[in-house]
């Protein structure tokens, strides 16, 4: 989820109640932590997608190996047939020689002919079983070596994965220290209370003040809260009476220096400013 909260540093908000501060300190904590977890979050599944993917390649092998065996097992039978066929038509032929009756010499003919069918037969099994053996060792090849890469590749990725997700547990270390400190200068109560309204509200539980709406809902805000919110002296919270968040007014305007022009770059378009 991308990050909807303006960065608080390039606001001035010298008006404000000092506690309000903090908690647009802890906001903008809070948002980087949920962005930081959610990205946390997707290592596993990126590491068992890479694990899924050499696991698939190496099945290839096993694929290929299963093959090349079979068809090395069909060879031996389909050369014993060849050799069974043979013997059968030799030993009819024999026979044949000393047979007395014209009809045993044809019936020793037809079963001659059959066998030497049966042979060729066989002899097709078996250069059918031969070439394709030859088909399989190219796929095992082929399966080995894509392997190999493929566990090349996934070993780097390993540990460029591995490389981020240090650096992303450091980044959320930096985050977590950052919220003890603005949760430090809060009063537990409100603590309470900010993190009841951001448990309802995705994480956000903060709205700046946009035009004269809700930044966060968009709905109108009564224009006497606004002018309360932009009073230097103010020490009153008010809520958004929709989204229930803790509406806080900032003056973009008066913070707008060199620098500071992009910091509404990817929020929420904002109804038209009033400044
Ligand atoms: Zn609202």
């Amino acid at each position: 989820m991308a990050p909807e909260f303006d960065s608080p540093h390039v606001l001035k908000y010298s008006w404000m109640h000092p506690h309000l501060k903090y908690l647009i300190d802890l906001q903008a904590v809070d948002l980087r932590l949920i962005e930081i977890r959610e990205r946390l979050s997707r290592f596993p599944k990126r590491l068992a997608e890479l694990e899924g993917r050499v696991a698939a390649a190496r099945q290839q092998i096993t694929t290929a190996k299963e093959a090349l065996t079979g068809s090395l097992k069909d060879r031996k039978t389909y050369e014993m047939d060849v050799e069974h066929w043979k013997e059968r038509a030799k030993k009819y032929r024999n026979q044949s020689a000393e047979v007395k009756t014209n009809e045993a010499y044809k019936a020793l003919q037809h079963e001659i002919q059959n066998a030497e069918d049966e042979v060729a037969k066989a002899e097709d099994r078996l250069l059918d079983r031969m070439v394709a053996g030859e088909e399989y060792e190219r796929q095992l090849k082929t399966a080995e070596v894509t392997v190999k890469q493929m566990e090349a590749a996934a070993n780097t990725e390993r540990h460029t994965i591995q490389a981020e997700y240090n650096a992303t547990q450091k980044e959320l270390t930096a985050a977590e220290a950052v919220r003890a400190a603005a949760v430090a200068a809060v009063p537990e109560d409100l603590v309470d209370h900010y993190e009841r309204i951001a448990k309802r509200h995705g994480g956000i539980s903060l709205a700046e003040i946009r035009g004269e709406g809700c930044g966060q809902c968009g709905v109108h805000i009564r224009p006497h809260v606004i002018q309360k919110l932009q009073r230097p002296d103010n020490e009153e919270f008010f809520h958004c009476d929709t989204c229930t968040r803790i509406l806080y007014y900032a003056d973009h305007a008066a913070s707008r220096g060199p620098t500071s022009a992009a910091s509404t770059v990817g929020t929420p378009a904002a109804p038209a400013h009033e400044s």
